[in-house]
């Protein structure tokens, strides 16, 4: 802690840079095969690739069936326009914009909740006045925190609406043991660049609900069942058979890789036990996460400087950082009309000023992590003249 920070002119942490995600991509070899049977079979959208990797995270997961689409934003279209979502939808406004995006071209309007300021999952408390009435609820389990699912589902059984999780962040997360993927109606995992399993682009929707499961075929089809005689206004969301090859391939090793990244999290959080005013995004007891991102939250009354200013020390670093999720969604300008009931909602509004992700990937070695934990405590340190420096 002899050092300024870089910020006060000492040396930078990484002067090569840190970014927030190097995604982890398989390798020319672990794709060959799969790649030349789909050229040299011209079958180049929804064919056997696609089947197989359906296949497998219906078995990863423990669900019946899994439906592979373009995204996991028209997944979440696919399958709240199925389950007839079309009044209010229960969701947090902290989560990714797709979230409520989704809500939206279902042809549903966002009814926000405020998450828990510890996990930064929905709040079974705060949404549970707001499902009578509703047609839906969705929940994220944001950073692959795995939600309260048993409160959640006590809560959408109460009123009998459909409840939906986006699981953008969690292919290989488990609620006390068991595999994200199960839960509600359906879950909507993402395979775009900045998540743990990769396609290059592209989702999975896990349902236990054939019918369910039925719809969002059609519907990634635009709703035709083969005959051209469309039974709804669908849309192209079909996955292309080369993405499903890269995500087979970035399946293998994904325990492998969820362990890591859970010891880089614990060796980050070890490395900043003692700065006041940090802590890291909960993750329940008996929980495991893939720490789709390292999340901290920052008081800036012990920490001696905001989630914001942080952010820039660590540029001055060279070290990435992203405030997932600033601004949260109802305060977005595509929000400001297409929220009528517009509560305020002052837990998540506190929480996206204090959470700053910092840098995390599958192959990040144990002495970056500590680079960046070091790094913190060191702007902490001088957290008064970084202040004063950054004004
Ligand atoms: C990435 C993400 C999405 C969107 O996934 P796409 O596959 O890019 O459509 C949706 N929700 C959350 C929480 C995300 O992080």
């Amino acid at each position: 802690m002899s050092s300024p920070p870089a910020v006060l002119g000492g040396p930078k942490a990484f002067p090569d840079g840190l970014p927030l995600v190097r995604p982890y991509v398989p390798g020319i070899p672990a794709l060959t095969s799969r790649l030349q049977s789909i050229l040299d079979s011209g079958h180049l959208t929804n064919g056997p690739t696609v089947a197989a990797l359906e296949a497998r995270v219906a078995d990863l997961v423990g669900v019946a069936h899994a439906v592979g689409v373009a995204s996991c934003t028209s997944g979440l279209m696919l399958v709240l326009q199925a389950l007839g979502a079309t009044g209010r939808v229960v969701l947090p406004s902290f989560t990714f914009s797709a979230s409520a995006h989704a809500v939206v071209w279902a042809g549903g309007s966002p009814d926000f909740a405020e998450v828990d300021p510890a996990t930064c999952t929905l709040d079974p408390a705060d949404a549970a006045p707001l499902v009578e009435g509703a047609s839906a609820m969705t929940a994220t389990h944001v950073y692959g925190t795995p939600c309260r699912t048993d409160e959640l589902q006590a809560l959408a059984d109460g009123t009998g609406i459909p409840l939906v999780y986006d699981a953008a962040h969690a292919l290989g997360s488990k609620r006390a043991g068991v595999p994200i993927g199960g839960f509600g109606a359906a879950e909507v995992f993402s395979l775009s660049p900045t998540k743990v399993v990769v396609a290059g682009e592209g989702g999975l929707v896990t349902t236990d609900d054939a019918g369910l499961a039925e719809a969002c075929r059609m519907g990634r089809d635009y709703g035709n069942p083969g005959d051209y005689d469309c039974r709804f206004p669908g849309l192209n969301a079909r996955m292309s058979e080369l993405h499903a090859a890269v995500a087979l391939a970035s399946l293998d090793g994904l325990d492998e890789r969820i362990a890591h990244r859970g010891a880089l999290v614990a060796r980050f959080g070890a490395g900043v036990a003692g700065v006041a005013g940090l802590s890291l995004a909960a993750v329940a007891e008996g929980d495991t996460s893939t720490y789709k991102d390292l999340t901290v939250i920052v008081d800036p009354e012990g920490f001696g400087l905001g989630a914001a200013q942080l952010a820039r020390a660590l540029k001055a670093e060279g070290i990435d950082s992203r405030r997932y999720y600033h601004p949260p969604i109802h305060m977005q300008k595509a929000y400001a009309s297409r929220w009528p009931e517009r509560r305020p909602l002052p837990v998540t509004e506190e929480l996206s000023t204090r959470v700053l992700s910092v840098p995390l990937w599958s192959h990040m070695t144990d002495d970056q992590i500590s680079g960046v934990a070091d790094a913190v405590a060191r702007i902490h340190a001088h957290a008064a003249a970084v202040s004063l420096a950054l004004t």
